[in-house]
């Protein structure tokens, strides 16, 4: 608290205490003064750089105000020790063990089947490696938005051309599709090289590392609403290949549909993160989600 003064000696009120008595004056200016004072203090208690700001406007839209200290505080998590580990609060999908988080699934047409048997995928060295002709795999859990990590390698021979080399592919939903493929060095269409939003939209560019060297991704999925049967908003991909933005929030179409356009049909809130077999022995490792919620800690809209 400041202290007040007990005798006020500026020449303005010098002037009017002539008028009346010195003792008078001095002790309605200390009540004026403390009452400013005290006022001030109370107010400076919400409004200042440490606790916030309430006489502030109102950020639009929301019901805070800019720099509101009643606005609710990101929870506090723990990222990974190194880029590219998993955060405190994901669900890790596959440590380099085992791979009891996943089944067995039948991808279909806009459509997929999981099944209650093991993956049927083998796991070695820390990662486990498509085994051609066995059938993709998917989480057991289902999620709706997310941010998933996932690493993946194409086999190191370079065996195959175009489309038939190293191929798999990462299911959001079990239906909707970001390639992955070995096209470094190694042409093909497009929309089928990795990180295109399969048969929709190429990366904006292709940041590959060669064959055998691991890759990873980073893809921020947000899933369709649907009101009725009525879609209201289109699943959203944003997508980093080696750390290189190649998708930026792009709308997907639909369901991955190979030689033909994509459209929606209304499906479940969640479904599985799915892998594909596409006959090629491409490994896989450090994979991890995280469920996305929106501002103020509500759902994502
Ligand atoms: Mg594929």
């Amino acid at each position: 608290m400041c202290s007040v003064p007990s005798t006020v000696t500026s020449p303005s009120l010098y002037t009017h205490a002539m008028r009346t008595t010195h003792v008078v004056l001095s002790i309605g200016a200390a009540a004026v003064l403390a009452f400013t004072v005290g006022a001030t203090v109370a107010r400076s208690q919400q409004n200042t750089p440490e606790a916030g700001y309430t006489d502030t406007p109102l950020v639009p839209g929301t019901p805070y105000h800019v720099h509101d200290p009643g606005r609710p505080r990101p929870a506090v998590i723990t990222p990974g020790a190194e880029p590219g580990q998993p955060p405190s609060d994901a669900v890790v999908l596959f440590d380099g063990k085992d791979l009891s988080k996943w089944s067995a699934v039948t991808f279909g047409t806009a459509e997929y089947t999981q099944h209650d048997t093991p993956a049927p995928w083998k796991v070695e060295n820390g990662y486990f490696e498509v085994v051609p002709g066995s059938g993709g795999i998917a989480t057991r859990e289902k999620f709706g938005d997310v941010q998933v990590h996932i690493e993946w390698a194409a086999p190191a021979s370079r065996r195959g051309n175009s489309q038939n080399r190293g191929n798999s592919g990462l299911f959001l939903m079990g239906l909707y599709e970001i390639q992955i493929l070995d096209n470094y060095e190694n042409p093909t269409y497009a929309d089928g090289t990795a990180g295109a939003i399969y048969g929709q939209w190429p990366p904006l560019v292709n940041p590959l590392r060669p064959a055998g060297a691991w890759q990873a991704y980073d893809v921020v999925f947000e899933a369709p609403r649907w009101e009725g049967a009525t879609l209201v908003k289109p699943a959203y991909f944003t997508v980093f290949v080696n750390g290189v933005v190649v998708q930026n929030r792009k709308a997907s179409m639909g369901p991955m549909i190979w030689r033909n356009a994509p459209t929606y049909v209304p499906h479940a809130p969640e479904g599985p993160i799915g892998l594909q077999d596409h006959d090629h022995p491409v490994r896989f490792r450090n994979i991890w989600v995280r469920r996305l919620g929106g501002y103020d800690g509500k759902p994502l809209e």
